[in-house]
């Protein structure tokens, strides 16, 4: 029986709460598709700075590595908050981040047909059902470019640069073509090209990479009219590819249409792994919500569907996170964790919710 290592970080929070109900739902997925897991658990955040006095460990980079794949739960709270910012837990995210060489941000934003009633956007807007994949660029642009403070005409100015070179550009325009030809074929590259040298350099490469890809509808939009599309008509869209900064701002605006933080899982993809999928770190959007931590009622979708999306982009076992999928479909029919929890369901905690999503799957 073949066997997957994953690292796993649980974090801080409800994320050893999370992620505990996510394994649950990977070892019975696991029995049912014929393959296993080994899980290397290792510290990051909150937990790590308490432990070993860093927020991220060369312990813990050495085990992720070493794996096929990382999940993770969440990490900070309160108590580190007043650390040195190069101590705080969030450093521990963005250092993970950069060792592992995680360029690509996957973001599903995705109406699960129980919770249409959660999604702030209207009924006949959602139409049919709404399914977006946002591929954000995460290591370049803007919020790695030469920044500073400096005079300009004897009053103080700042400035941050937006740069990109072409090879980021095709990798992550890679990964948005190669997401298209998995899903219905559409690709929608945004950008700025009216006003950006950046982006008209980004649209160049997109439009010659789509040669590669002819089974690829390729079209672009500007930014500021995709904002404005991803609510008036937001079923047009399958994939958006997009860089680092309008990326960062599209893909919080397109996860909001599913409604609830609770559900909203994540991938950040990097090179081949083992395997020969994209080496991934997979988690959910959503905090270590300190306020409920402990209290074993938080939600544990969002990280077990972040497991579906870790088999599916990095195992390349797509017929078990489809059974993950449709599992918490059947689920959410029925049973709800306090923050989605509406009259005429079951109200359950986290525990009870990932033994339901897990009893499922045998359905
Ligand atoms: P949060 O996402 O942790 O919580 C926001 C609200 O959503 C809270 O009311 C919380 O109870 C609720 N919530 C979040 N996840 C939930 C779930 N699975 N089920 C039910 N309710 C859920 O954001 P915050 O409160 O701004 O941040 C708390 C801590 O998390 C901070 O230290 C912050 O830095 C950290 N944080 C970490 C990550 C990460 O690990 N990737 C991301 C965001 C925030």
């Amino acid at each position: 029986m073949k066997t997957y290592q994953l690292a796993v970080m649980k974090g801080d929070g409800i994320g050893p709460e999370i992620v505990d109900e996510c394994i649950k739902v990977l070892d019975r997925v696991g029995a049912r598709f014929g393959f296993g897991f080994a899980y290397q658990s290792c510290l990051m955040g909150g937990c790590a700075i308490d432990a070993t006095g860093v927020p991220l460990p060369d312990e813990t980079v050495r085990i992720c590595k070493a794996g096929d794949a990382v999940l993770l739960g969440a990490v900070g709270g309160v108590k580190w908050d007043t650390l040195p910012g190069h101590l705080r837990p969030e450093a521990g995210l963005l250092g993970i981040r950069a060792a592992l060489g995680l360029y690509a941000n996957l973001r599903p934003a995705k109406i699960f047909e129980p919770l249409r009633g959660a999604s702030p956007i209207r009924e006949d807007i959602i139409g049919e059902g709404l399914d977006i994949m946002v591929v954000r660029e995460l290591t370049g642009g803007i919020y790695f470019g030469a920044r500073g403070r400096r005079e300009e005409g004897g009053v103080p100015g700042a400035y941050d640069t937006e740069s990109y070179t072409v090879p980021e550009i095709e990798r992550i325009a890679r990964v948005g073509f190669t997401l298209a030809q998995q899903r219905s074929g559409r690709l929608c590259s945004v950008d700025k090209a009216n006003v950006l040298e950046s982006s008209r350099l980004w649209r160049e490469t997109v439009n010659r990479l789509a040669r590669e890809y002819p089974g690829v509808a390729l079209s672009h939009m500007y930014v500021d009219n995709c904002a404005m599309q991803l609510v008036r008509n937001p079923g047009q869209f399958d994939v958006i590819v997009t860089s680092n900064l309008f990326g960062d701002i599209l893909s919080d605006e397109a996860s909001m249409i599913s409604g609830s933080i609770g559900m909203l899982a994540s991938a950040s993809l990097g090179d081949s792994s083992n395997g020969g999928g994209s080496f991934g770190l997979y988690e959910p959007i959503h905090g270590s919500a300190p306020d409920i931590a402990g209290q074993g009622v938080a939600n544990p979708l969002a990280t077990i569907l972040s497991g579906a999306m870790l088999l599916r982009y990095t195992l390349g076992e797509p017929a078990a996170a489809d059974a993950i999928e449709a599992a918490v479909n059947r689920v959410l029919a029925e049973k709800r964790t306090p923050d989605i929890w509406q009259q005429g369901y079951e109200k359950c905690g986290t525990a009870a919710m990932g033994d339901a999503v897990a009893a499922a799957l045998n359905g």
